[in-house]
């Protein structure tokens, strides 16, 4: 069975990226059947609050993405990541190195001036030498005169040269684990098969595998995503827009939206650009990966979030746009004639604003010019024509209206505009019998009433 995982480091709110990373380790164990985890990796207790670890989980709720089993918490396993470098210092693919921070970076230089990479004077000494009780760190005893390959499920195969990777720190000197072990224990340790995330980690991943080989463990596979760039191109940060998933939420789109355009930013399915998540889960698979940056495209997120809009249950929109209970039923009626044109919530609202709104409303001046002597004379025949409307719906309305154009023998034109300056004073609405439509016959006829006074 399929096990994946996402890690995130608690920074304070979920990334888009470290969103889309957990969407596509998500849809890959559907996909494939087995376990999705998530560990939070909070080694860094300075900012790993727990207002910082509540925020990615409520991004997570809000997208849908629960894991299949309790999270796991890095910071708590601590030991375990000891005893795993213990394991590595028995076997001799770790050494404790007692040169100082200073002396480190003085040798560091000297390697540097002469083009070599530094290896601490520790890795061949005797370590009877050194004295437990003082500092010091445990590094890793990297192979020389190899390469490494890492058979990356996205990328390809990819390989370095182990000189090239450093003997790195794997315990520091106050007895904390560094990310690579820990990571490896961990991944190890929940039994994860396949590891899916951002390209940035590449050159850990090739380190990653070197202590999966030491420790005679076997490797998961590595499937490292192009990250996401913003529609400049440039790699994504704060001038391009919302970077935190709340503030998507925050904006109106829905977390269905959010899934189905996360989905397509790196991963494709030939062209379809609007599914759900049974198709997704059907169709997802690391070969459909783009090695190129996915350009965050935020007419495509609103096209996308727009059909979602349209396919929502209209008691969920109702919950999602209501500010408080008493609007609930001029929403539920109003909501069926504009979702259809509505881009996020917050444009579903506004333009739901009109039935809000209570009696006498008030008109914009545009609004109040619309109601000339000759109009409002023709508001007031309409409004018995309307009052013995039975069928108050937007078929019905349309021909009474038509008819009533017709009986006054004038066009359309010459009826709407008064219409709809009483009825909206002037605030978006749809075409006249939806509008007539989204209010009830009562507050239709009342808005009427009060623009004759
Ligand atoms: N905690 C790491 C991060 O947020 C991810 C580590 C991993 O996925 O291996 O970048």
């Amino acid at each position: 069975d399929v096990v994946t995982r996402f890690a995130p480091s608690p920074t304070g709110y979920l990334h888009i990226g470290g969103a889309r990373t957990a969407l596509f380790n998500w849809l890959f164990t559907r996909r494939h059947g087995g376990r999705f985890l998530i560990r939070v990796e909070d080694t860094d207790r300075e900012r790993s609050t727990e207002a910082a670890v509540k925020a990615i989980f409520d991004g997570l709720d809000w997208l849908g993405l629960t894991a299949d089993a309790p999270p796991v918490f890095q910071h708590a396993r601590a030991d375990r990541h000891r005893e795993v470098v213990d394991t590595l210092v028995e076997k001799g693919h770790a050494y404790r190195d007692w040169t100082s921070t200073e002396e480190t970076g003085r040798l560091r230089d000297e390697a540097r001036a002469e083009k070599r990479t530094f290896v601490s004077p520790w890795r061949d000494r005797d370590p009877a030498e050194g004295d437990l009780n003082q500092p010091h760190v445990v590094r890793f005893r990297r192979p020389l005169d190899t390469r490494v390959t890492l058979d990356d499920a996205v990328q390809g195969p990819v390989n370095w040269r182990a000189e090239d990777l450093d003997d790195l720190v794997l315990l520091r000197s106050d007895g904390n684990p560094t990310y690579n072990l820990a990571v490896v224990a961990d991944d190890h340790d929940m039994g994860v098969t396949h590891i899916i995330r951002g390209d940035d980690h590449l050159n850990n991943g090739a380190r990653q595998a070197l202590i999966y080989d030491a420790l005679g463990w076997t490797r998961p596979v590595f499937a490292h995503i192009p990250l996401i760039h913003g529609p400049d191109g440039a790699k994504l940060s704060k001038r391009h827009g919302a970077q935190a998933v709340h503030e998507y939420a925050d904006m109106g789109y829905l977390p269905e939206a959010m899934r189905n355009y996360l989905a397509r930013l790196g991963w494709a399915h030939g062209d379809d650009e609007l599914f759900n998540d049974a198709q997704a889960i059907e169709w997802f698979d690391l070969s459909g990966i783009n090695k190129a940056p996915a350009r965050l495209d935020f007419a495509k997120l609103a096209h996308v979030n727009a059909h979602w809009i349209r396919q929502a249950d209209v008691a969920r929109l109702v919950d999602l746009v209501a500010q408080s209970q008493a609007e609930k039923a001029a929403l539920a009626r109003v909501i069926p004639h504009i979702q259809d044109r509505a881009t996020t919530l917050i444009e579903l609202r506004e333009q739901a604003g009109f039935a809000l709104a209570s009696r006498p409303i008030t008109l914009s001046e545009k609004a109040a010019g619309q109601l000339t002597p000759e109009a409002t004379e023709r508001l007031a025949r309409l409004i018995p024509v309307l009052r013995d409307q039975t069928d108050w719906t937007v078929d019905a309305l349309d021909s009474t209206l038509k008819s009533f154009a017709e009986s006054e023998g004038v066009g359309f034109g010459k009826i709407g505009p008064a219409v709809r300056a009483a009825l909206t004073g002037g605030a978006a609405s749809p075409d006249i019998a939806s509008t007539l439509a989204s209010l009830s016959r009562e507050d239709a006829l009342g808005r009427l009433d009060d623009a004759l006074q």
